[in-house]
């Protein structure tokens, strides 16, 4: 929450008196756990404002009011994009997400560790794509701030995402399954028609691809290098 409404603070301050264009990596976590399906931008969010991922959400939300107040009150040149999951070469093999817990544990020949029964769903946008799409909303026209949902729109269940690793990794580990975290989001998908109509912008990279690059850059690394200290997954 901090870093979220701190940080914004500080760069639409600087952008306000150094006249830059400012983009905000918002996120589909302001939806909360979303009861309209799929998200369009014009969804104001289900969020359980005491809840353990509420930290998180409503610092996103604040940083998105922030932005708007100062486009409205100091014309700062904003753009929000509402991020949804994204992954590829690169992510931190530890961040304890869904997709490089999954790749790791296959690697390693580990059970894979689904949260509840595994029929929550996800839309995974592979990270060039994600890239493409903020740079052609930071070359949009000023009148045009978002917030814009960028995501692929393609929906799996985790469990069905469990089963594309083990058979893209040739894995033998077997799926296992954890309690469910709290407030964990039922079913997240993006509404992009937005993207599409004002950015001319749509994923290319379907999962299958995403994932077949991203298992390749997680073999080719020293993943020791990676282990934090305390895990974190
Ligand atoms: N998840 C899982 N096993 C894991 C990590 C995550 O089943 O090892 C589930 C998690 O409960 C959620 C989904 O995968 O339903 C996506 O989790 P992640 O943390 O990657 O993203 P987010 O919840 O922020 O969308």
């Amino acid at each position: 929450m901090k870093t979220s409404v701190l940080g914004a603070i500080h760069v639409l301050g600087m952008a306000k008196r150094c006249r830059a264009k400012v983009l905000q990596a918002s996120t589909s976590e302001i939806y909360g756990d979303p009861e309209v399906h799929p998200q369009p931008e014009t969804y104001r969010g289900a969020v359980n404002t005491i809840g353990p991922r509420a930290c998180y959400d409503e610092g996103k939300r604040a940083a998105e009011t922030l932005v708007m107040d100062y486009h409205r009150m100091n014309g700062v040149n904003v753009r929000i994009v509402r991020i949804f999951n994204t992954y590829g070469p690169r992510m931190h093999p530890f961040d304890g997400r869904v997709i490089s817990n999954f790749i790791r544990q296959a690697l390693y020949g580990e059970d894979l560790t689904i949260f509840g029964d595994g029929s929550q769903t996800r839309s995974f946008c592979y990270r060039d794509d994600l890239v493409e799409g903020m740079l052609r909303m930071m070359d949009a026209p000023d009148d045009f701030p978002g917030p814009v949902n960028l995501g692929n729109p393609g929906e799996f269940t985790i469990k069905e995402l469990a089963e594309v690793v083990i058979e893209l990794t040739g894995s033998r580990s077997r799926i296992v399954y954890h309690p469910r975290p709290a407030d964990d989001p039922e079913r997240r998908k993006p509404d992009i028609t937005l993207a599409r109509t004002r950015l001319g912008w749509e994923p290319k990279v379907p999962l299958r691809e995403g994932l077949r690059r991203t298992i390749e850059w997680f073999r080719s690394i020293d993943m020791a290098h990676y282990r934090p200290p305390t895990p974190n997954y």
